[in-house]
């Protein structure tokens, strides 16, 4: 075979017409799911204003220092979305959809942009789907999302996974910690990773995420910020953990899973799975109640989650789940002779027209030719015509699965293939 000159982007991926099947059936679940819950569907432009993304996520944070793909053309700075909850606030800021009434209950599917180094389950251009809940402060909003997350998986049928659940406290809690986390980790500064040692100022509770080896034991010794919540976010904390419980929804308290983002407070949640590789992590989320007002609204508590869909089908893969059933069409007409292919090109529409998938060779190959592309694009009937079929008005409808015949009119034959397709 050929090389092909032109490809992908490094980490770039095709979605084949073998593989969209399970992508419609997971967003189909992700859709249904989502009515229940009573989410509505949001759909913002793949590029956004890079300020907006550097605003949002954080300047310090790695995803704008290193991961974003922007450029610049006349006057405008654009970003490739990295993710989608500054977009979903920009746009809740921009459309006042406060003015709805009541809190905004958000979902998306779509696709996201870094530049990461690709690897199994890390790729440059991947898709998430998510929830942003903006407007309500009470923990039944965090509890509502993780709940969602939790159900698509249920869904899907992935029921091994492991629910981390931390309290990242408020401004004023934060403030505390990170002054009890700096008099900790200060007398062995330089023992650090340099990497850490430049987050001490910046952003101390990040040190908390690092992989660096040499972080490790001071990393498992530190304080948790849990000992240092004020009495709101502590209450609010014991909130969602006992609303969690009283779902049945297990979960781990886990003190180090501070995420990636500076704008997180109170409830961090992150959904790993035992059966991906080294990139474990399903999703993601937790509240982000300074975002609002960080990009210009009025002060608004918000909670959401993002889930990276590659992942969910890599562990889909591991367990042997499939999504979408094995590809089919109701009918593939065969034709025998030009007058015949006249014929089945004014059938289709008709077949279609009464909810019936039909098809038919578009290369003029023989009628042994074309039983076996009805064989391979599996086909349940095969309608085959030749100038017989047409002067009696009666055509050979061949069952594929069971191969046995019946000679049908038109009418017939509907009436038997229309029932098809809504089983
Ligand atoms: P984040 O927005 O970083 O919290 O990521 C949320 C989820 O998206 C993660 O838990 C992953 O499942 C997925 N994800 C993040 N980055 C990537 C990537 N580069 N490739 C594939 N999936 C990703």
């Amino acid at each position: 075979m050929a090389k092909a000159k032109y490809t992908t982007h490094l980490g770039m991926v095709d979605i084949l017409p073998d593989e969209s099947p399970k992508w419609r059936a997971l967003e189909q679940i992700i859709h249904e799911e989502a009515a229940r819950y009573n989410f509505e569907e949001i759909r913002t432009p793949i590029m956004e204003q890079t300020e907006l993304i550097k605003r949002g996520i954080g300047q310090l944070t790695d995803i704008v220092t290193k991961e974003i793909f922007a450029f610049t053309k006349g006057d405008s700075n654009y970003v490739l979305r990295p993710e989608l909850t500054a977009p979903v606030v920009r746009s809740y800021v921009q459309h006042h959809l406060a003015q709805r009434g009541g809190s905004q209950k958000l979902y998306y599917i779509g696709p996201m942009f870094r530049a990461e180094r690709p690897q199994k389950g890390r790729q440059r251009q991947f898709h998430q789907f998510g929830v942003e809940v903006i407007g309500s402060g009470d923990p039944v909003a965090d509890v509502e999302c993780i709940a969602f997350m939790m159900s698509i998986y249920k869904r899907v049928g992935i029921k091994n996974f492991n629910l981390k659940l931390n309290s990242v406290g408020d401004p004023e809690s934060r403030e505390q910690y990170k002054n009890v986390l700096k008099d900790y980790l200060r007398p062995n500064l330089n023992q650090l990773s340099e990497l850490s040692q430049k987050r001490f100022e910046t952003n101390p509770m990040r040190i908390l995420d690092s992989k660096e080896k040499e972080d490790q034991e001071f990393i498992k010794n530190a304080p948790v910020i849990g000992d240092h919540l004020n009495e709101d976010s502590a209450a609010h904390f014991k909130k969602v953990c006992d609303l969690l419980s009283s779902l049945e929804i297990e979960y781990t308290l886990d003190p180090l899973l501070v995420r990636g983002m500076d704008y997180y407070t109170r409830t961090a949640f992150e959904l790993t799975s035992p059966d991906l590789g080294s990139q474990d992590a399903l999703a993601g989320g937790g509240r982000y109640d300074l975002l609002v007002e960080e990009i210009g609204g009025q002060p608004t508590p918000a909670v959401g989650f993002a889930a990276g869909m590659e992942r969910l089908f890599i562990a889909c893969e591991e367990l042997d789940i499939s999504l979408a059933e094995p590809k089919t069409v109701d009918v593939f007409i065969a034709t025998l002779g030009d007058t015949a292919r006249d014929w089945a090109v004014k059938t289709l529409p008709v077949l279609r027209d009464r909810g019936v998938s039909a098809t038919m060779d578009y290369l003029g190959r023989s009628l042994k030719a074309q039983m076996k592309d009805a064989n391979r694009e599996n086909a349940r009937y095969a309608l085959i015509v030749g100038d017989n079929e047409l002067e009696a008005g009666k055509f050979t409808l061949r069952n594929m699965h069971e191969s046995d015949e019946e000679q049908l009119d038109l009418e017939q034959i509907i009436q038997k293939v229309a029932h098809l397709s809504n089983d």
